[in-house]
């Protein structure tokens, strides 16, 4: 069966291009009844903290890759393979597939001459012992080729002659992260090795340490990278890259999944909107694309947006809670009321696309007065709005107090003053909700009230 396995190292935020690799990996785990493993990178002591990798964890599940799941094994940690990184070492030193080398960098730039990369291979037959300061290096082929099987790209060649004999343990002993990863991959019993392209160019030479160490190399995968909308890879110091932030803005974690499934794959029909099981049925690795793909914000928010308008209203209103309390609620907490923000949930659900923006839809129910926004404000509050204002302050005393009369009402003050209904709602809209967009006027009246509507008319007209 196959095992596939996704290895990040724990260096920061849970990027969204680990969680694609996850996603893709988890499908092929799972559609062929195989294995995924959740290796953690960790032997980069300087950069790795523990919280990372609680992070990773929790937003593995958080899309879907649970611990409780049967394909699920792990995690492991690289940190606790160190002794067979190094023996994996010693064996190929052992046996005259790796040797010492005693090279400083600036030799061997003075030799070989700035321009020409990687090692001469100087110490190659001098027969070095280990002593402390040198490093192992790997002894490549020197003619022939390395063809690695890769699901996305086919059979790239890498000619042996520009593999440069690599380092595979420091000065100090240490292993370095090509062997590190081989070793692993190989003790954990990967066949499938799926990941980013970055690691492209590492792989030639993981396969030749693969072979070196006597054990069949497993197929590759390599993704294409992700790109912004300026076709930049992205980047964490220049993009929104974490996944939690994404969460923390309220995109769903289902519209997340869908999305990353689509990033740089697609099933072949026009159909974007699909749950994850049926793209987990649906995902081939062999159709995933080599070029770059864009993480398109605008796509993953109208994709977000459909997600949100297909919940039961009452889900919906459940969705938005977090939202509704500190740090992002403007209001005191006493002055929310559930029955009424369900009624405001029916209105909203169909104009939000991240459930973040619902803050600012509602605010205006559950704060004393309509909040402040000078934009919304100037743009409203045109010569002949306060006419309109009066108007609406006069008739709205005494109208009957359900939607269709407010808005017969209003179109009688509009026209009385030789306007639309449309720029009538405009000075209305801002005196009671604070905002030129939002929901819908009269409905939003009616359940405000006729005393704070009356009350927010007055405020404004002072
Ligand atoms: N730890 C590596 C990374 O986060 C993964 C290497 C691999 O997947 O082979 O980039």
């Amino acid at each position: 069966p196959v095992r596939v396995r996704f290895a990040p190292s724990p260096t920061g935020m849970f990027h969204v291009g680990g969680a694609r690799s996850a996603l893709y990996n988890w499908a092929v785990a799972r559609q062929r009844g195989g294995k995924f493993v959740l290796r953690i990178e960790d032997t980069d002591q300087a950069r790795n903290k523990p919280e990372w990798i609680d992070g990773i964890i929790s937003a593995l599940a958080s899309i879907g890759i649970s611990e409780a799941d049967p394909a699920f094994e792990g995690p492991f940690f690289q940190s606790q393979n160190a002794d067979r990184h190094r023996e994996a070492g010693l064996q190929l030193y052992a046996q005259g597939k790796a040797y010492y080398c005693d090279c400083a960098r600036e030799q061997v730039q003075e030799r070989t001459g700035s321009q020409q990369l990687g090692y001469d291979g100087f110490c190659r037959d001098r027969g070095l012992e280990y002593v402390e300061g040198r490093a192992l290096r790997f002894r490549t082929p020197d003619e022939g080729q390395t063809v690695v099987v890769d699901m996305v790209r086919g059979e790239p060649a890498f000619p042996n002659s520009a593999i440069e004999d690599f380092v595979i343990a420091r000065g100090d002993g240490s292993p370095v992260f090509l062997i590190a990863n081989v070793v692993d991959d190989l003790d954990e019993g990967i066949t499938e090795v799926i990941r980013g392209e970055e690691h492209l160019s590492n792989t030639p030479k993981q396969q030749l340490l693969w072979e070196a160490l006597g054990a069949t190399p497993p197929v590759w995968a390599h993704l294409p990278v992700i790109v912004n909308e300026k076709r930049q890879k992205l980047s964490k110091r220049r993009d929104k890259v974490a996944l939690e932030d994404y969460l923390a803005e309220g995109y769903l974690p289902e519209a997340m999944v869908n999305y990353l499934m689509l990033l740089g794959w697609g099933p072949g029909d026009d159909v974007e909107i699909r749950p994850y099981a049926e793209l987990e049925q649906l995902f081939r690795i062999e159709d995933v694309n080599t070029s770059s793909a864009f993480f398109d914000v605008k796509k993953l928010s109208a994709f977000n947006g459909e997600y949100l308008r297909a919940l039961p209203v009452e889900k919906f209103a459940e969705a938005c809670q977090p939202w509704l309390r500190e740090p992002y609620a403007t209001w005191r907490p006493e002055a929310y009321d559930g029955e009424i923000f369900a009624k405001l949930a029916v209105l909203a659900q169909t104009r939000l696309t991240v459930l973040s923006e619902i803050t600012k839809y509602v605010d205006w129910m559950f704060l004393d007065e309509a909040p402040e926004d000078e934009a919304s404000w100037a743009k409203a509050m045109k010569p002949g709005a306060e006419e309109i204002l009066k108007g609406a302050r006069e008739r709205y005393a005494t109208a009957a107090w359900d939607t269709d009369t407010l808005k017969a009402t209003l179109e009688e003050i509009a026209a009385a003053n030789g306007l639309k209904l449309g720029k009538a709602q405009a000075p209305v809209r801002v005196a009671v909700t604070g905002r030129t967009v939002g929901l819908p006027l009269f409905e939003s009246m009616e359940l405000l009230g006729r005393e704070r509507t009356l009350a927010r008319l007055d405020a404004a007209l002072t």
